[in-house]
C-alpha cells in the first residue's frame, strides 16, 4: 500500500469553522510520501496543514489533497549555540515544553502556543515584540522544503542562490512546498516568569500614545481593547522575561525559576448555539476585563502562558461561536492612518458585532518576505461572529479604506478579502508568484485562500 491510497475524506476548515471544504487528508511520515503526492496530484490540489490554526481556508483545497505535517516532529537542540534543528510539524507548545526547562524561549511567540513551526514560517508570524525584533523568519537560520518539482532544497537567507526562494516561503501560505525542518535561533532565559506591567486606560487616544511611549521601553507590548466602549478603552500590558532577581522580590520563587507546566483548563461547551455570544453577553466580559486591570498602572509576574498564551487555557473556545463560525479582522496600517483603529472599531459597534477579542499592537520594520504581512505602523484584531447581518459588507468597505491607506490584511487570519483587495495590497505578489512558478512550475501546491484572491 503506497501513502496515496492512506488518506481520510473530510470536510475542514481553519479555526473560525469558517469556511469548510472536502478534501483528502494525508498524514506521511517519510519524505518519499510527500514525493510520491506531490508526483501522483493533478495542479492546483495540494497543500500542506498544520495545526489549523489559521481563521480562514489557507490550509484546506475543496476536492484536493491536505498533507498534514505533524508527523515531521524531532526536535534537536544546540544549547551552546542557542539554536534548535526542528521539524515542520512541531508545535510550540512541544517546543517550548523542551527548550524553557533548559533556558531558552522562541524569539516570537503568536498568541496561541498551538501552531507548528511550518504553520509559523508559512505565514511568518509575528508576537507582541515586532516593534522590537520583527517576525518569526528572522530568526531561521535555514529552512528544508520538498517544493512543487518533488525536489528537497535547503534555503537560506545567507545563501544567493536560495535567498529569494527563503523569503518567497516565508509568508508564502505554503504555496511554494512542504516545510519540513528548520534551524532557528533562541532567546536564553533565566526564568519562565514575565513581569509584566497593565494598566487600564480610559479612551483609544492614551492608550495608542502609551503604547507608542512602551515601544522605547519594552521588549513586549499589547492591547486588548473594549469593542463596545465608545471611547475605546483598553489594557495595555508590557512585559519582559523575569530576572531571578525580580522574582525572588515579588516572593514568587519556585525551586525551579524555569519550572514549565502549562495547561487546558476546561473545555468550551460545543454545541452553543449562535447568538449566545451577543452584545450583552460580550459587554459583561469586557467590563470584567477592564476593572480586573489596575487603574493605576502596575507590575505583575506571570507565567508565559497567561502572558502569551492566554486563550489557550480554555480547549475549543472557538466553538463559544456556534456552528456558523467567526472571523478575524485584522489589518495592518502605517502611523499616518491610524485613524482606521477608531473607524474599524465604530464600524463593528455600528453593526452591533460582539468582540471580546479586540488587540491592538505595534509592528516595527517589515523583512523581505514578499507575502509577510507585518509593516511599520499598527495592527488590530478583531473576532466577529459570521453570523452578524451586514459584517461581510462592512468589512469589504473597511478593506477599500485599508487598501487606500496603504495597507493590508493578514493573509493567516483572512476568510474573505478579494483578489482586488489582495493585489493592490500585496504588490510583491507579482515578484513571488515568478519565483513560485520556479518552485512549482506545475501549480501543484495551492489552497482555497489561493484560488480566492487569484493566485
Ligand atoms: C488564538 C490564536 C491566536 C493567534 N495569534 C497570532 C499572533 O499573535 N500572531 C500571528 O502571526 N498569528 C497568530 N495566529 C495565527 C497563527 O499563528 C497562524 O495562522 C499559523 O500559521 C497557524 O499555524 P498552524 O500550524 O496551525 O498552521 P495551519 O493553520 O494548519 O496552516 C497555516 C498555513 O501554513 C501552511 N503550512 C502549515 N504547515 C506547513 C508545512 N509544514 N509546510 C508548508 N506549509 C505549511 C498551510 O498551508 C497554511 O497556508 C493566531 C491564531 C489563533 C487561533
Amino acid at each position: 500500500m503506497t501513502i496515496k491510497d492512506t488518506f481520510l475524506e473530510q470536510k475542514i476548515s481553519g479555526w473560525g469553522g469558517y469556511p469548510f471544504s472536502d478534501s483528502k487528508i494525508y498524514v506521511p511520515s517519510e519524505i518519499s510520501q510527500l514525493q510520491e503526492i506531490i508526483s501522483e496530484s493533478s495542479p492546483k490540489s495540494i497543500i500542506g496543514r498544520g495545526l489549523g490554526r489559521s481563521y480562514g481556508n489557507p490550509a484546506q483545497r475543496q476536492n484536493g489533497n491536505v498533507v498534514d505535517l505533524r508527523l515531521f516532529n524531532k526536535i534537536s537542540l544546540d544549547s551552546d549555540e542557542s539554536k534548535v534543528i526542528v521539524g515542520g510539524g512541531v508545535s510550540i507548545d512541544d517546543l517550548l515544553k523542551e527548550i524553557v526547562p533548559k533556558g531558552f524561549f522562541v524569539p516570537v511567540s503568536p498568541g496561541t502556543r498551538f501552531v507548528t513551526i511550518g504553520g509559523a514560517i508559512a505565514a511568518d508570524v509575528h508576537g507582541k515584540n515586532h516593534h522590537v525584533d520583527g517576525s518569526f523568519c528572522n530568526f531561521i537560520d535555514y529552512i528544508k522544503l520538498i517544493d512543487g518539482n518533488g525536489k528537497s532544497m535547503v534555503l537560506s537567507p545567507n545563501n544567493l542562490e536560495t535567498k529569494e526562494f527563503f523569503w518567497a516561503t516565508c509568508g508564502g501560505m505554503g504555496l511554494t512546498g512542504f516545510i519540513i525542518e528548520a534551524k532557528l535561533s533562541l532567546i536564553p532565559i533565566k526564568t519562565s516568569l514575565m513581569n509584566v506591567y497593565s494598566e487600564r486606560i480610559n479612551n483609544l487616544d492614551s492608550l495608542m500614545q502609551k503604547m507608542i511611549e512602551h515601544d522605547y521601553k519594552y521588549k513586549y507590548n499589547v492591547a486588548w481593547i473594549d469593542s463596545l466602549s465608545k471611547q475605546g478603552r483598553g489594557v495595555l500590558t508590557s512585559g519582559e522575561h523575569a530576572s531571578l532577581d525580580q522574582i525572588e522580590k515579588i516572593k514568587k520563587s519556585e525551586n525551579d525559576p524555569l519550572k514549565y507546566d502549562p495547561k487546558a483548563i476546561a473545555g468550551a461547551p460545543t454545541f452553543l448555539p449562535s447568538g449566545v455570544l451577543n452584545n450583552f453577553t460580550v459587554k459583561l466580559f469586557n467590563e470584567g476585563w477592564f476593572r480586573k486591570a489596575p487603574k493605576i498602572g502596575k507590575n505583575n509576574i506571570e507565567t508565559i502562558s497567561s502572558y502569551f498564551h492566554p486563550l489557550d487555557g480554555i480547549a475549543n473556545w472557538n466553538k463559544i461561536y456556534g456552528p456558523k463560525g467567526f472571523l478575524q479582522y485584522q489589518f495592518a496600517v502605517p502611523d499616518h492612518s491610524s485613524h482606521l483603529i477608531s473607524k474599524t472599531l465604530e464600524s463593528l459597534r455600528t453593526i452591533g458585532a460582539p468582540s471580546f477579542l479586540t488587540v491592538l499592537k505595534r509592528f516595527g520594520t517589515s523583512n523581505s518576505g514578499y507575502l509577510s504581512f507585518p509593516m511599520k505602523g499598527w495592527t488590530l484584531a478583531a473576532d466577529v461572529p459570521i453570523a452578524v447581518e451586514g459584517l461581510f459588507e462592512v468589512l469589504n468597505d473597511l478593506d477599500e479604506e485599508v487598501a487606500n491607506a496603504g495597507g493590508k490584511l493578514y493573509l493567516a487570519k483572512d476568510s474573505r478579502q478579494s483578489e482586488l483587495i489582495f493585489k493592490k495590497t500585496y504588490p510583491k505578489y507579482f515578484e513571488w508568484k515568478k519565483i513560485k512558478l520556479i518552485m512549482d512550475p506545475n501549480f501543484k501546491f495551492y489552497s482555497d485562500l489561493a484560488e480566492r484572491i487569484g493566485i
